[in-house]
């Protein structure tokens, strides 16, 4: 061991050898050639020719051998073209005009999915924007290189920018529970758009069901691109809802009722919008006690819980019966706050009721809102629109899974890397 040829394979890029090794600095330079036949590759046109007009030497850091940083030494090419004249030669392990081996790239992209871009910077001794265009162009590559599918399920949401009334529009593929676009407010116009530049013809014709709450711009705009696909009512947006009602109610029962009351509604409120099904042994005594105090709390507690069953029916009949049944148990209850809310329900039944015919996956549209609050905090507000979508992409995408994937990502010839 020890010989050029042994560097070349631990080095291990298919076309390039070894042809010297040297200390600069406190770096390891390592001087590339190619090998075998002298034909090189036009960056205009990727056509092969042997007529070389000089040569430059450059110079890419690529990644650490033990502990110390590396940087490639090559004489690159300037070719006669006969497609595009004068042009350099393109290497196979560098992107045109890049300081960094695309592998090293892929490395520092991949650490900055899971630290912030300091972070990575730090870990690799590169400045932040060196780290930051890496991670940009590692990013940039897999989304060009990801299949185009096609839909069956989309969700439109809206999530909180920031402080205040300032949103994001996001839009997602729920099939596959991953990001697709991202707008930046809850207008009509932006979803629209999104529908339009982020989806082409042939996969908007393959939308059958759009997953989203009952915010009226949202269903203009599904309904003026997607003329095929219905609106499914997000299930927890309807749920909240009933719960805003509940709590109204206690409000009504306790808080205006004397101060004895009152005390004893006090602090009651999340105890209330918890479901029964995940409350301890503890927490459902305090909620009996509460409803001992108040029967009609109780009475609309128990009304709330039966909604669930909105979601159960396999025909649209089913869920529009229920729900006639729901509303009419209502009657002579004199409970205001749950009339109202099944006159909402009865409003939106249609959309409720698509979920029959188009069991969306509701707790995707959870995950992905979980997953892009913790890429937002991660951030730490991030400006770069284009940049935020990217990475959501990748976020809820999750290419890699396991140590292989890794590997296949990172090694320099993967078909990922390939233009
Ligand atoms: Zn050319």
């Amino acid at each position: 061991m020890g010989s050029l040829r042994d560097c070349t394979w631990i080095l291990g890029l298919a076309e390039y050898r070894v042809t010297g090794l040297d200390r600069q600095d406190g770096r390891l330079v390592i001087e590339l050639e190619r090998r075998g036949v002298r034909r090189y590759v036009c960056s205009g046109c990727s056509r092969r020719t042997g007529r070389v007009r000089d040569a430059k030497v450059r110079t890419w850091d690529d990644l650490p051998w033990a502990e110390h940083p590396v940087t490639l030494r090559y004489p690159l090419r300037r070719l006669w073209c006969r497609q595009c004249g004068i042009r350099t030669e393109r290497v196979g392990f560098a992107d045109p005009h890049a300081r960094l081996t695309r592998r090293f790239q892929q490395r520092i992209g991949l650490d900055c999915q899971s630290m912030p871009t300091s972070h990575a910077a730090m870990r690799h001794a590169v400045s932040w924007g060196t780290a930051r265009r890496a991670e940009r162009a590692f990013l940039d590559a897999l989304d060009r290189t990801r299949p185009k599918r096609r839909p069956r399920h989309l969700g439109a949401d809206e999530i909180q920018r920031g402080k205040g009334q300032q949103f994001w529009t996001v839009l997602s593929d729920l099939v596959r529970g991953e990001v697709i676009g991202l707008a930046k407010d809850r207008s009509e116009d932006s979803l629209r758009t999104l529908l339009t530049t982020r989806l082409e013809a042939r996969q908007r014709a393959a939308v059958e069901a759009v997953c989203t709450d009952m915010h009226r711009p949202y269903l203009n705009a599904v309904a003026k691109v997607l003329d095929r696909a219905e609106i499914v009512f997000d299930k927890f947006h309807v749920l909240q809802h009933a719960s805003a009602a509940l709590d109204e109610m206690r409000r009504q029962e306790f808080f205006r009722a004397g101060a004895a009351m009152r005390e004893h509604g006090r602090g009651k409120r999340w105890l209330l919008l918890r479901r029964w099904k995940t409350l301890g042994g503890s927490k459902r005594t305090a909620l009996q006690t509460l409803f001992a105090a108040n029967r009609r709390l109780f009475k609309a507690y128990v009304l709330r819980e039966q909604l669930d069953r909105l979601w159960s029916y396999k025909t649209r009949t089913g869920v529009l019966n229920f729900l006639l049944g729901w509303i009419d148990a209502l009657r002579w209850q004199r409970l205001p706050e749950m009339e109202r809310l099944g006159d909402f329900l009865f409003r939106h039944v249609e959309g409720i009721a698509a979920y029959a015919d188009h069991p969306v996956r509701f707790g995707v549209v959870e995950s992905i809102n979980t997953t892009i609050k913790a890429v937002l905090r991660r951030a730490r507000g991030m400006r770069d629109e284009t940049m935020l979508v990217l990475k959501l992409k990748w976020a809820t995408a999750r290419p890699i899974r396991s140590a292989r994937d890794v590997v296949r990502f990172l090694h320099p010839q993967s078909a990922h890397s390939l233009r």
